[in-house]
């Protein structure tokens, strides 16, 4: 449980570049029910559960980030409802948003288990979830998550709905395999009240798949939709108030839903990167794309007082790099990035 002392406004957290970080991403486990064809290898080896943080420490560094500036943050994996009792940390880490020291508590999920989840996410005070969701075919289902089963995620977002949580679609878009699926999804999305989101897959972690392969650049996408679907620009900002970060975003005239581009190859948009990512392993990165990060479970593990730990992080995120380069084509190595997005946390 944190030690902090009542300063109610520390420095907030200013990088080089002169972005305030305001939002944190928290991988609860590096384990999961599915094995994304551009995420994961089929025969993936997890970490050993000693090497995980425990709750007590995530509750700690989460309550020491939102001190820091941290307005939004979001539980994300591996899988995070996959975590046992995960529940109890979104509930306590929940507590800070009534008083408004957080703004926003959110999740990213693969939607399994989220039949089982939702209202309990509700009542911890989520609002919003962003759900995974690559197609709306049973078959490519299985074959792009090896072996998942469609109807459980429709299950779950059957029961986000119910309990009156907004959802969006994140759809990594990927050549010859669902591309010809975004026009469903987006109709599908309309009927759902869902928004959606398109993300070009990224070259992070061995997956045994040829990522040239895969990599469909949305920046041909957008113009191929705008011939079914009126696209007007709103990057309305989000319930915390924060900008929307590397995303760009559209109102669908047609559904009223928005349709969002998340473009990392093709058109970055890391001038407005206002996030940082806390694996579960207690290491933060300052860039999805680049390998700068500050081991936090050390000190944590060695008795840092919060103020040590709040000088630890405001070092790291003082080598926040500018942007990330990741490429994708014939002359770069399929992998720039070793570890999985599973690790990171999306
Ligand atoms: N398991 C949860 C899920 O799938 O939503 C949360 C973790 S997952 C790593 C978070 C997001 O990252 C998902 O939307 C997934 O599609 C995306 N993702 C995973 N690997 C990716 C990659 N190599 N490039 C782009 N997006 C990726
Ligand atoms: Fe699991 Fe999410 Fe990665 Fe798919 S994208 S393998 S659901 S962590």
């Amino acid at each position: 449980m944190s030690q902090l002392t009542p300063n109610p406004s520390p420095r907030p957290l200013i990088d080089p570049f002169g972005r305030a970080i305001s939002y944190l991403r928290v991988s609860v486990t590096d384990r999961c029910d599915l094995r994304c064809v551009y995420c994961m290898q089929e025969n993936m080896v997890f970490l050993p559960r000693e090497e995980l943080l425990t709750f007590e420490e995530l509750e700690r560094l989460g309550r020491i980030f939102i001190r820091l500036g941290t307005r939004k943050l979001r539980i994300t994996g591996g899988e995070p409802l996959v975590r046992r009792d995960v529940m109890r940390l979104i509930a306590s880490l929940g507590q800070d948003l009534a008083p408004g020291r957080l703004e926003e508590l959110t999740l990213t999920t693969n939607g399994s288990q989220l039949a089982k989840h939702a209202a309990g996410l509700a009542a911890a005070g989520v609002r919003r979830i962003n759900v995974s969701l690559d197609t709306l075919d049973p078959e490519r289902f299985r074959a792009v998550t090896r072996g998942g089963r469609l109807p459980q995620t429709l299950d779950g977002l059957q029961a986000a709905r119910d309990a009156g949580l907004a959802v969006k679609i994140n759809t990594v878009a990927l050549r010859d395999v669902n591309e010809d699926e975004f026009d469903t999804l987006i109709a599908w999305c309309g009927t759902q009240g869902f928004d959606l989101c398109l993300i070009e897959t990224m070259p992070l972690g061995e997956t045994g798949e040829d990522r040239v392969e895969q990599y469909l650049p949305l920046s041909t996408v957008r113009p191929r939709l705008q011939r079914h679907w009126t696209l007007q620009r709103d990057d309305t900002p989000g319930l915390a108030g924060v900008a929307p970060g590397p995303a760009r975003y559209w109102r669908i005239a047609e559904t009223g839903q928005r349709i969002g581009f998340i473009t990392p190859l093709t058109e970055h948009f890391c001038d407005s990167c206002n996030r940082v990512r806390l694996t579960c392993t207690g290491t933060l990165f300052l860039c999805l794309g680049q390998e700068d990060h500050a081991d936090l479970r050390t000190p944590l593990r060695d008795g840092a007082s919060d103020e040590e730990m709040e000088a630890i992080i405001r070092a790291a995120v003082a080598r926040k790099p500018k942007a990330h380069d990741f490429i994708i084509d014939r002359d770069h190595p399929q992998t720039q990035i070793a570890r999985h997005m599973s690790m990171t946390g999306g």
